[in-house]
């Protein structure tokens, strides 16, 4: 018989050793009554406290596979300890043929595990949220859902009391629909009298296999309150933010028409030949920084599916950061105990290692992030953009609002959203105060003998991509004072420079050939600004050179 997966913390199994799949179709599935329900539903929400191995997820797909497969599923699932794709992998191994693909379409879409909420369509209509954290944290900061079912798979309650708090039920009816319905494993006495409290009708009944009981319920009250978006939008402005926001806007099932003004998308900043997929790097895990972990693990996930579908220039080359100094070094061992990062996403690697994995001789030891990516931006926003509504050589020059809509040169739209990076300031609209223009230029390297085996992407005060089509992008000047986007040879040599200081052998090595120069915008804040300065009047700028992982 196989093993089924055991907590060592909690002391626990992760599902019943008799069968587990029958034992979430019995318990969950069926305490739920989710068959008849999700015959007559158009949309449903299930919510589960303890996503583990994703069991219980994939049991409820291949039900509504049998039964309504054209229902707009939202499972959203809250889980602090979460196990990394091999472990699931193996787990999950007894049903394999009765999941089939199911398992790999799920793991494709499963997150890097770093804290924070991670959504991905794991088909065009069922969506996968997965909240790493404490649910005591994560559950009172959830908004905008409605749940109709919740599935209660903390670990055995006397073993894991934290899963079962006042907190987590308080939390649940406020996120309740008008009726939903919960059921759960157990029958804990605490658990029964403290859904009771907030006011569910619990019903005991008999339990699954060599369990006596496990408790349903029901709830029914005004339900949470789920703010209704606008259906049409427009998206001012098609580099990575604009394009970003159309691809994410319109797996939501929204209508949305961009506006370029250039003659194709990505034709500043974003337009660079070559990306690299980062976090910006905080020593303290506060919440700008979970901000920028949790969209580089999304965009690392996102731009690997995009890839399987559409040539994007991806490559999941990893990246070194070289500890350049003393200070450095321990601002990064500082991140990882504060972090408590798995390794197979932030090490540290010894000069030997790093120049292993790096592909050039390292003086220096590097932190090393295995799962970052590279791109080609443009290609990029080509893949993002696909299906939406792409109007080029399109200038806006005013927007206005009339009679509750916005108009856009004669067509209505419900919402616009400003991304037009440097394009900013044609927009009185908004508060410009805070926002700032910085030329950056990266110069463009022909591959030599002395760097064609770099496989990472590496950064220093600097950065130099791996190759490719030949080439590699180094970077990156950054000169809030200048403002024309003419290619300078100084720049040049000073990109050339940062990059011999840290790799001396690449002394006359390096033929740079070309640079770019362009724009980003930057907040004073140094932080993205995303918010709606009026109703429907929405923005997302400010993504300085983190845009390929923030948008
Ligand atoms: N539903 C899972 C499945 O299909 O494999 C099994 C869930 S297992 C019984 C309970 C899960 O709760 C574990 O994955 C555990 O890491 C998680 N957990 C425990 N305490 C937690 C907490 N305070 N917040 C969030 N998740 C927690």
């Amino acid at each position: 018989m196989h093993d089924v997966p055991r907590s060592k913390r909690f002391d626990d199994i992760y599902f019943s050793k008799e069968n587990g799949l029958e034992e979430s179709r019995f318990v969950f599935l069926g305490g739920n009554h989710l068959e008849e329900r999700l015959r007559k539903a158009k949309t449903f929400t299930v919510a589960e406290t303890g996503f583990g191995t994703g069991l219980n997820f994939l049991a409820l797909w291949d039900l509504l596979t049998k039964t309504n497969p054209d229902v707009s599923l939202h499972y959203i699932s809250y889980e602090q300890y979460p196990l990394d794709r091999q472990t699931i992998r193996e787990a999950l191994s007894p049903w394999e043929d009765v999941f089939d693909n199911k398992i790999e379409q799920y793991l494709d879409n499963y997150p890097l595990e770093v804290e924070g909420f991670h959504t991905h369509y794991v088909t065009p209509n069922i969506k996968l949220t997965l909240v790493f954290g404490d649910i005591n944290e994560t559950l009172p900061r959830t908004q905008n859902i409605a749940v109709d079912a919740w599935f209660l798979d903390g670990f055995t309650p006397s073993k894991n009391p934290e899963m079962w708090t006042d907190t987590v039920f308080q939390n649940m009816v406020r996120l309740s629909a008008k009726i939903s319905t919960f059921a759960t494993f157990t029958s804990a006495g605490f658990v029964k009298r403290g859904l009771q409290d907030v006011g569910f009708e619990v019903e005991k009944t008999e339990g699954f296999s060599h369990k006596r009981e496990r408790l349903v319920g029901t709830w029914e009250g005004e339900g949470a309150i789920v703010k209704n978006l606008p259906k049409s939008v427009a998206i001012i402005g098609g580099g990575l933010a604009g394009c970003g926001t159309a691809h994410w806007l319109k797996q939501e099932g929204y209508q949305v028409t961009l506006f370029e003004q250039a003659s194709e998308l990505s034709s500043g900043a974003s337009g660079n030949p070559i990306g690299m997929v980062n976090p910006r790097f905080y020593k303290i895990p506060e919440p700008q920084a979970h901000f920028y972990m949790s969209s580089y693990a999304d965009a690392v996930t996102t731009y690997k599916k995009l890839s399987e579908l559409q040539d994007i220039g991806f490559k999941q080359c990893g990246s070194l950061y070289v500890c350049i100094n003393k200070e450095k070094k321990a601002r990064f061992e500082d991140l990882l105990e504060n972090w408590q990062l798995p390794k197979h996403i932030a090490r540290i690697l010894t000069a030997h290692e790093a120049s292993e994995v790096g592909g050039i001789e390292f003086e220096q030891s590097a932190l090393y992030l295995e799962q970052s990516v590279m791109v080609n931006p443009a290609k990029l926003c080509e893949a993002l953009a696909d299906g939406v509504d792409v109007r080029l050589n399109a200038t806006v020059q005013n927007i206005e609002k009339e009679d509750g809509v916005w108009n856009i040169d004669g067509e209505k739209f419900d919402a616009v959203i400003l991304a037009c990076g440097a394009g900013f300031e044609s927009f009185k609209t908004l508060n410009s105060k805070n926002l700032q223009k910085v030329r950056g230029q990266l110069s463009l390297a022909k591959i030599s003998d002395a760097t064609k085996n770099i496989k990472t992407s590496i950064h220093y005060s600097g950065y130099i991509s791996p190759q490719a089509g030949g080439v590699h992008a180094i970077g990156s000047t950054f000169q809030p004072w200048l403002d024309h986007d003419d290619v300078l040879d100084e720049d040049n040599d000073f990109n050339r420079e940062k990059l011999e200081e840290i790799f001396p052998l690449l002394k006359d090595n390096i033929e740079v050939f070309e640079g770019r120069a362009s724009f980003r915008v930057t907040s004073k804040y140094r932080f993205p600004i995303f918010g709606e300065t009026q109703e429907g009047l929405y923005y997302s700028l400010a993504h300085g050179s983190h845009g390929l992982a923030t948008v």
